[in-house]
């Protein structure tokens, strides 16, 4: 059994489609990147390369790279399972936290993990997915951007 972590932030900017685990929410800030900017699976990509011993998600998918400019980051998450399927590795179950003051993401968190769980091939309830402020402090905390940390573990 292996243990691995990710974090990633992004920025807020305005006209841009605010995405989190596969899931589009109405806000008026989207956050700024080469792909979709949905730092929840850039998180969980992270976790899942670093368990494998892969290095990270910028190593594997390069934000210079044309080949990735706006891209669905379920489809990197896919690409990242595949890689661990040609090593034998199995994701067991992950554990996401994505810091965030706004906007309220309890009412999207069920859409995140059946996404999650679809592309990692887990039932639900081997995937969870929780959302915090930090009650105004930080970046997050000002509405600069949004956070996500996450922890998994892959089964050998
Ligand atoms: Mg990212």
């Amino acid at each position: 059994m292996r243990i691995g972590h990710g974090y990633d932030a992004h920025r807020f900017a305005e006209g841009r489609e605010l995405v989190l685990g596969g899931v589009s929410i109405p806000h008026e800030f989207g956050l700024a990147a080469h792909s979709d900017g949905d730092v929840l699976i850039h998180a969980l990509c992270d976790a899942l390369l670093g368990a494998a011993g892969l290095g990270d998600i910028g190593r594997h998918f390069p934000d210079n790279s044309p080949a990735f400019k706006g891209i669905d980051s379920r489809l990197l998450l896919r690409q990242v399972i595949d890689k661990l399927e040609g090593l034998n590795l199995q994701p067991g179950n992950a554990d996401v936290t994505v810091v965030a003051q706004a906007p309220k993401l309890a009412r999207h968190i069920d859409s995140m993990r059946s996404n999650i769980a679809s592309d990692l091939g887990l039932p639900e309830e081997r995937i969870n997915i929780k959302a915090t402020t930090t009650e105004g402090m930080g970046f997050a905390g000002r509405g600069e951007g949004i956070s996500a940390h996450a922890v998994v573990l892959l089964n050998e």
